[in-house]
């Protein structure tokens, strides 16, 4: 069933927001699209929206004729005991503001419409799904680039934007789309951050109040990581300070806390960094997994 959101007399002019939940209507209106020759932008999400997406969705609006934006809390990318019956879900309120963002069509698939009776396919990318998020949830760049792959096929859009603040999903998307040759170019994002630098996420509304304080602290340290990584100390000078500051910080441990280079997440060797890298981290506070990551440049 496609229907209107916000006027449903209006034509299809890409001033109001169509919402598809079958296969066929998303085609019907794509396919509309693209007989127009209408570049197509999308932009997947699992919903429970906040700034980071709407930048994405604006960015998307730049750049394509028309957007689209998934919302589907997908279950192959969470393992048992994770969050998944919880995970947040405001769909009304996301609607309303993707549409203000200029999306024209909210793509919204059940379970059973993305994984009816009888699926058995999985797509795995293997190198750099390994470490960081990979080493501690290893179920999860395998159900990412398994509805990635899906939700590219079914919109196939001209281009599909990710948040680099999910910075090795980016380059998971980016092997496949290579590895599949799939006709579509992935770009990046930048990370939107809270006033005190905290990066948005969906599950920062599950941070108490003293959890939040202390969450603010984690950018900080990253970006001071990266400010001696680029004066030239040592990466793993910089990383044994960066994990103490972690914890006077308040936070109770570490999930990763590392340095890897941009292109293929290969890690940063001892010594000055020679090569562009990101530090990447991970941290567990209460029931809040946060990750985040900061540029840095080799000393010229
Ligand atoms: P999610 O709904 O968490 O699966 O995220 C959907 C998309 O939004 C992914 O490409 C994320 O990387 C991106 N995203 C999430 N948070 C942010 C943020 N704070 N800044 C930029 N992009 C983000």
């Amino acid at each position: 069933m496609t229907k209107q959101i916000i006027d449903p007399t209006a034509p299809e002019t890409g001033d109001s927001m169509k919402t598809a939940q079958t296969l066929a209507d998303l085609r019907a209106t794509i396919d509309a699209w693209r007989r127009q020759g209408l570049t197509v932008g999308f932009v997947p999400t699992m919903g429970a929206l906040h700034e980071g997406h709407f930048s994405l969705v604006r960015q998307s609006a730049e750049t394509a004729d028309r957007t689209v934006v998934s919302i589907f809390v997908n279950p192959k990318q969470f393992a048992p005991g994770e969050d998944l019956a919880t995970y947040p879900r405001n769909e009304a309120r996301d609607l309303a503001m993707i549409a203000e963002a200029s999306c024209n069509l909210a793509w919204l698939p059940t379970p059973e419409v993305m994984y009816p009776p009888g699926y058995q396919t999985s797509v795995s990318v293997s190198d750099v799904s390994q470490g960081l998020c990979g080493a501690s949830r290893p179920h999860f760049f395998g159900g990412v680039a398994t509805v990635v792959c899906k939700l590219l096929n079914q919109v196939r859009p001209t281009h599909a934007i990710f948040g680099e603040k999910d910075f090795q999903q980016l380059l998971v998307i980016r092997r496949m789309v290579r590895d599949l040759d799939m006709d579509v170019k992935i770009l990046g994002g930048p990370i939107v951050r809270e006033p005190d630098g905290l990066a948005m996420s969906s599950r920062n509304a599950y941070l108490s109040a003293e959890e939040r304080r202390i969450a603010g602290n984690l950018n900080r340290v990253i970006a001071e990581m990266a400010t001696q990584l680029e004066v030239g100390v040592a990466t793993e000078d910089v990383i044994s300070s960066g994990r103490k500051a972690i914890i006077d910080a308040g936070f109770p441990s570490i999930d990763y806390l590392d340095i890897r280079h941009v292109e293929d997440l290969s890690r940063a060797p001892a010594g000055r960094l020679l090569a562009e890298a990101r530090v990447f981290v991970a941290v567990q506070l209460g029931r809040t997994r946060l990750i985040d990551n900061w540029p840095a440049a080799p000393k010229p």
